[in-house]
């Protein structure tokens, strides 16, 4: 066995007796206390005490049935329901027949019968009960998670495997279950709560499999899987989830997700079915009244369009494949509009595919961790860019680029971004950078060092996507940034719904309040227009004033 046993064998264990009889105490006692260290309590109540005060240093409860206050069988049902008192073995003592049975089947570890007449009989049964339990802890120990008591990610591949052997010719599935916006409400609430959520969660699955007989396991934050013969219950499973988190979360019927992969079979890549149960599970959004979705035919061939884009990335940036687009934006304060600066948006010239918008590739390309190379490329053409219309027109066109979540964890970053600049001639404070608004709440401490640093360096940081990343007002005073673009969200419906309206105008006075600028995005009509600037929103961008383009058609606002 492990280092860990062996030098454990090595430690005098602590040991609990529990019974209201003096006598039986002290007989007991007398048999042990040469191998163990004894505590003793009267009933089942003094003994939930000490256990819970010696919090794990208990290695074995020897627990009589009959005594008042708290007998032995009301002490077995807690220990059996409590996850902490569970790990410690019990061993009953009997004097009636019958007693046996029942305390095994109540969780029991075994029984020692009354009068105690065979001391070396005893001592081997503890013993060997001890290191039993020891062992199978350990072994739980690197086997679970810790948090919901489920396979880690490991084992669950391995018994997901036996589970094969054991059930070669049964149909399969894979159940993916994640919360949406996991992120948010750790944000929001707290890790703890975070943590509570999960292991309600676990809970539920785990009472599933047990039932079903399958294997679950959760592979990282919020992603749990589940591995059962193929029998379509997972609606249940949705079910006893949901009822369970209902005390907790509100809304808890459409946060939880589940996506579900049949026909996982014997020795089919097991790793391939979890992508696919997650892709379904992903597909899940807010807009979607279903909460569980199935892998099909569509999805599927999402997968090989996402595993061509992937294959095809590096072939494409070395053949210049991908085009930078800008769209200009507006300050609107003055009597006429006038240019302010532009936004650089990446399109995919694909020889056989097409022009490929950034929605069907920069979530991926976030997801794998490739978007740095995308980004990088954007950076560096942007950067030229700002350099030759200065050369060609004698003015500054300040370009904004946007900078991925990934991008934000290098601590490095603003080094790179001035190399980048002072490459091409161009100074910190001519470029902007966008930093979407759920990176902040993502990744708090880590997106703060890296947005001061860019400032210090003398870039202007303009929060993106503002209102879709739930950050609380008395965050956004402690957020470095600039500007804040207000999403789209709120511009569509400003002109037609007086709940939206009082939306921009209550975040256009945070702003006033914060001194920050303000830039509205998907500005596509006159009346969004005029009332934004009535509300006092300092810049438009939009189709309003022009779609993005390429820089040889953006080269009329410059002279327009
Ligand atoms: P975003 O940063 O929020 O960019 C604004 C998106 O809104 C752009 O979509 C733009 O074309 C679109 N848009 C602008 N005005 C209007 C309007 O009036 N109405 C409507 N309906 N849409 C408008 P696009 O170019 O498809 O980009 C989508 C997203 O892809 C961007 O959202 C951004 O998050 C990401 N993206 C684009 N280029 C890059 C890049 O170089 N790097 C990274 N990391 N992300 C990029
Ligand atoms: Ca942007
Ligand atoms: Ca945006």
């Amino acid at each position: 066995m492990s280092s860990f046993v062996d030098y454990r064998l090595g430690v005098k264990r602590k040991l609990l007796i529990v019974d209201d009889e003096e006598i039986n105490r002290m007989l007991l006692t007398n048999i042990l206390e040469k191998e163990y260290d004894i505590l003793t309590a009267n009933n089942g109540q003094e003994a939930l005490k000490i256990v819970r005060k010696e919090k794990g240093r208990i290695s074995l409860i020897l627990l009589d049935l009959l005594m008042p206050v708290m007998d032995g069988y009301a002490f077995l049902e807690k220990v059996e329901s409590d996850t902490v008192l569970k790990g410690i073995p019990v061993i009953v003592l009997t004097s009636e027949r019958g007693a046996e049975v029942q305390s095994l089947t109540m969780g029991a570890a075994d029984f020692i019968p009354k009068p105690y007449d065979a001391p070396e009989a005893i001592l081997a049964r503890i013993g060997r009960i001890i290191r039993l339990y020891e062992d199978t802890n350990i072994i739980g120990a690197t086997q679970n998670d810790e948090l919901t008591g489920l396979f880690n990610r490991e084992y669950f591949i391995e018994y997901a495997m036996l589970f094969d052997q054991y059930y070669p010719d049964e149909a399969k599935e894979v159940i993916a279950i994640n919360v949406n916006r996991f992120h948010v409400l750790n944000a929001m609430q707290g890790r703890e709560f975070g943590d509570q959520v999960l292991s309600v969660i676990g809970k539920s699955i785990k009472e599933y499999v047990n039932e079903s007989r399958g294997v679950a396991c959760r592979y990282s934050a919020d992603q749990f899987y589940v591995y059962v013969k193929s029998e379509g219950h997972e609606e249940k499973l949705m079910l006893s989830i949901c009822d369970a988190l209902k005390p907790l979360l509100d809304d808890a019927d459409t946060r939880i997700r589940m996506g579900v992969f049949v026909g996982a079979v014997e020795g089919e890549d097991l790793a391939k079915s979890l992508d696919h149960a997650l892709l379904a599970c992903n597909g899940i959004n807010d807009k979607y009244n279903r909460k569980i979705a199935y892998y099909n035919d569509k999805l599927q061939e999402k997968e090989h369009f996402d595993e061509m884009l992937i294959h095809d990335l590096d072939k494409a940036l070395a053949e210049k494949q991908f085009k930078v687009f800008y769209q200009p934006k507006y300050a609107i304060q003055g009597d006429e509009p006038v240019l302010s600066s532009a936004e650089a948006l990446v399109r995919w010239e694909h020889p056989e595919l097409g022009m490929i918008s950034p929605g069907k590739f920069i979530p991926l390309f976030e997801q794998n961790g490739m978007i740095g190379k995308v980004d990088r490329f954007v950076w560096k053409e942007s950067a030229r860019q700002i350099a030759e219309w200065k050369e060609k027109f004698g003015v500054t066109i300040p370009l904004s680029v946007n900078v991925s979540r990934v991008d934000v964890l290098n601590e490095g970053l603003a080094s790179e971004m001035l190399e980048i600049v002072h490459a091409a001639g161009v100074e910190p404070k001519e470029y902007y950078l966008e930093l979407t608004e759920s990176a902040y709440v993502d990744n708090q401490s880590n997106i703060v060092t890296v947005a001061e640093k860019l400032r210090e360096a003398g870039f202007c940081i303009e929060m993106d996507d503002f209102g879709t990343g739930y950050s609380s007002l008395n965050m956004l005073t402690s957020l470095p940034f600039d500007v804040l673009k207000l999403d789209m969200i709120f511009v569509r419906n400003v002109h037609r719904d007086s709940k939206a309206y009082r939306l921009v105008e209550f975040i256009l006075d945070v702003a006033r309040f914060l001194g920050v600028t303000v830039i509205a995005e998907g500005v596509e009509y006159r009346e969004q227009y005029e009332l934004l600037k009535k509300l006092g929103c300092d810049v438009i961008q939009g189709y309003y004033f022009s779609k993005p383009v390429c820089a040889a058609e953006f080269e009329r606002f410059i002279t327009g």
